[in-house]
């Protein structure tokens, strides 16, 4: 897959203008993991991946009166949570213009326009002048952008000084075989860094790091919790997406699990632009 910006941000976004109804059908309103207390925790998914929203919700430390930018927002299930739990307008931006369509009538639906929008716009050069938000969310998006650095700089610029960042992200805990590599890297995907390296870039953005949270354990139950859904749904769609389509998508998510299985971890990360 091109490192080329651009090329890039048109993948992801035709990726996700394609595969909305798919991953809609196995993530529904959350297109991320869930959290689980411990191993003995078997919440289902969705109010696992609620949890996790919760998570992030909390760390966001906004409040009635703000405005929360959600970077990389899907459907809006993330940006609608946290509209609900803190009380802040939030705006949501995506690259496919699918998701921000479905996002803004999710939200109407469920009474919330008055304080959640959403855009089509690129992480690496947002739409929003300096200092227009009291918070920022960024939620397994940085996996699907090449220049990490770009985004995070574009993050601080748009955030108001003493402005958090919460980041929740995959991240590289063993190294990738050929295999592995060749897999994660087909789909409009970056090798993660570690979470060390992370905190290095997030800090090279001008952030101050409050918090270094390696969630990897309690997000463990994703992996199969991802793959009763697929294998549910392939055989629900298949008259949406012909059955051979859906074979090969199926099996490309699935790979892709297994590579996270296996190589990956998970960071919830916290950061203050300084005031
Ligand atoms: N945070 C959401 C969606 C995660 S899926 C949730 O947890 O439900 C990844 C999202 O990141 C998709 O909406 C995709 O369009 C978005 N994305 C990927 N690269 C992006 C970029 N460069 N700019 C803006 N959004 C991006």
């Amino acid at each position: 897959m091109s490192e080329d910006p651009a090329a890039r941000a048109q993948a992801v976004g035709t990726f996700y203008d394609l595969m909305g109804t798919f991953l809609d059908a196995v993530y529904g309103d959350n297109l991320h993991y869930g959290y689980w207390a411990d191993e003995h925790d078997d919440t289902p998914m969705p109010q696992a991946q609620e949890r996790l929203n919760d998570e992030l919700a909390s760390r966001l430390a906004a409040g009635t009166g703000d405005h929360v930018l959600d970077i990389g927002c899907g459907t809006g299930g993330p940006t609608r949570r946290v509209a609900r739990v803190t009380g802040a307008a939030v705006t949501g931006v995506s690259l496919s213009g699918w998701q921000v369509e479905r996002a803004g009538e999710l939200a109407a639906k469920e009474g919330l326009a008055d304080r959640v929008r959403f855009a089509r716009a690129d992480a690496t050069a947002l739409p929003y002048p300096d200092g227009h938000f009291d918070a920022a969310l960024a939620l397994e998006v940085l996996v699907h952008v090449p220049d990490k650095a770009a985004a995070l700089a574009e993050a601080y610029r748009v955030l108001r000084p003493g402005g958090r960042l919460v980041l929740a992200e995959l991240t590289l805990a063993r190294p990738m075989d050929d295999d592995q590599e060749r897999i994660w890297s087909a789909m409009p995907m970056s090798t993660p860094p570690t979470a060390q390296a992370y905190a290095e870039l997030v800090r090279a953005a001008g952030f101050e790091v409050d918090e270094l949270f390696d969630a990897s354990p309690h997000v463990r139950r994703s992996h199969q919790a991802t793959r009763a859904a697929v294998a549910r749904e392939r055989e629900r769609l298949s008259g949406t997406y012909g059955p051979r389509v859906l074979r090969q998508v199926g099996n490309a998510v699935l790979d892709l699990q297994a590579v996270a299985e296996s190589c990956l971890g998970y960071l919830l990360l916290t950061a203050r632009r300084p005031g």
